[in-house]
């Protein structure tokens, strides 16, 4: 017992620090889901901060993130949202796996083909020959194992696009081997002489379930949602199947109905591998010295919650009760609590307040 708590102590207070994103003075329920309000929370919780990072953006300057968190931590939707407080032309994001299925579409175009392999045969160097990379990448021929130096080149080739600006890599390094690789990736890159940073989220494994079991897609736009924790504003009952789903809010899909991706209702378990990787990868990243690091959490603990985040801040569990009289759908919430992977009850937090911890650890990290 005394060990548990104490590897509980380590996880909670070392590696994983809760951020507190209660600021004294600020008083106002935020509508997180609102983008005009969601800029005027970072305003309030975080202007000073912001400020200091638009003036080093200003400056010309730029960093290198490296988000390491496992399958649908939400890597993207941290990025998304630090593009909407600094916007598109200041920071880049590059997903690995993108770039990977790129390659395909790529392909099937004739004059992409010949500048992508021209591109390769100037920047790559390797055991494999590039017409060999692509071809081992677009079969996905298990046998030949695509070279890290492949996928760097690949991945260079997209950091050269995005001219200045800071970048976030998700999905590298996505293997033990590439750990060792992103050490000198920025040097590799010639990223100029601006910073690199490991950005490592931690999220239980009971919320990532629950995202992909819940998760529902708007045929038309693609915009995800969640039944069970991101409802959107109209929600409909199918009587015959007695279900209720998402409508979805974007104007031009004329009330589309979201629907869920196959696969998604086995949850976790069919991503199991992935995940047990990812966590590898995070604890050989724990491990590195001289690297610069920052810790997200996504889950906070109920029994300090409180103290350390405002209400509007955590993941709300949606539900809903359809009136057969007057068919319609009322959504209701209620505290979505989960336990976490130490057995500990938490709630999930929302983008932002993580996008806040983002914000602040950058600039302390950065020395700004
Ligand atoms: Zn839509």
């Amino acid at each position: 017992m005394f060990n548990l708590l104490k590897y509980r102590d380590m996880k909670y207070e070392k590696e994983f620090p809760i951020f507190k994103t209660k600021v004294p003075g600020v008083e106002k329920k935020f509508n997180l889901a609102d983008v005009s309000e969601r800029k005027e929370y970072f305003e309030q919780k975080a202007g000073e901060e912001i400020a200091k990072l638009k003036k080093y953006f200003d400056e010309g300057r730029t960093f290198i993130v490296y988000l390491l968190g496992k399958k649908n931590a939400g890597k993207g939707t941290y990025t998304k949202l630090m593009m909407e407080v600094f916007g598109k032309d200041k920071i880049g994001h590059i997903s690995v796996g993108d770039v990977v299925r790129d390659v395909h579409e790529c392909m099937e175009n004739e004059n992409e083909k010949k500048e992508l392999l021209e591109y390769l045969k100037n920047n790559y160097r390797g055991y494999i020959s590039p017409e060999d990379g692509v071809n081992a990448l677009l079969s996905r021929d298990q046998k030949t194992l695509l070279p890290n130096e492949f996928i760097m080149a690949l991945v260079k080739r997209e950091i050269d696009k995005m001219g200045k600006r800071a970048l976030f890599l998700d999905g590298f390094p996505r293997n033990l081997d590439q750990v060792s690789y992103s050490i000198f990736f920025k040097e590799l890159i010639d990223y100029r002489q601006d910073p690199d940073i490991f950005a490592a989220i931690d999220i239980p494994e009971a919320v990532i379930d629950e995202r992909m079991k819940y998760r529902v897609i708007c045929p038309i736009c693609h915009t995800p949602r969640n039944l069970k924790l991101f409802a959107t504003e109209k929600v409909g009952y199918d009587e015959e199947k007695k279900e209720f789903y998402l409508i979805c809010d974007n104007p031009d899909c004329n009330g589309a109905r979201m629907s869920a991706k196959e696969g998604d209702n086995m949850g976790i378990e069919s991503i199991r591998e992935r995940l047990e990787m990812d966590e590898k990868l995070i604890k050989k990243v724990f491990s590195l010295h001289g690297v610069p690091k920052i810790f997200l959490r996504n889950a906070i603990p109920v029994s300090v919650a409180k103290d350390y985040a405002d209400d509007y801040e955590i993941t709300p569990e949606y539900y809903y009760e359809y009136d057969d009289d007057t068919k319609t759908v009322k959504t209701l919430k209620r505290p979505f609590v989960v336990k976490d992977d130490e057995g500990i009850e938490v709630y999930s937090l929302l983008a932002p307040p993580v996008g806040l911890a983002l914000i602040k650890q950058l600039v302390k990290t950065l020395g700004l």
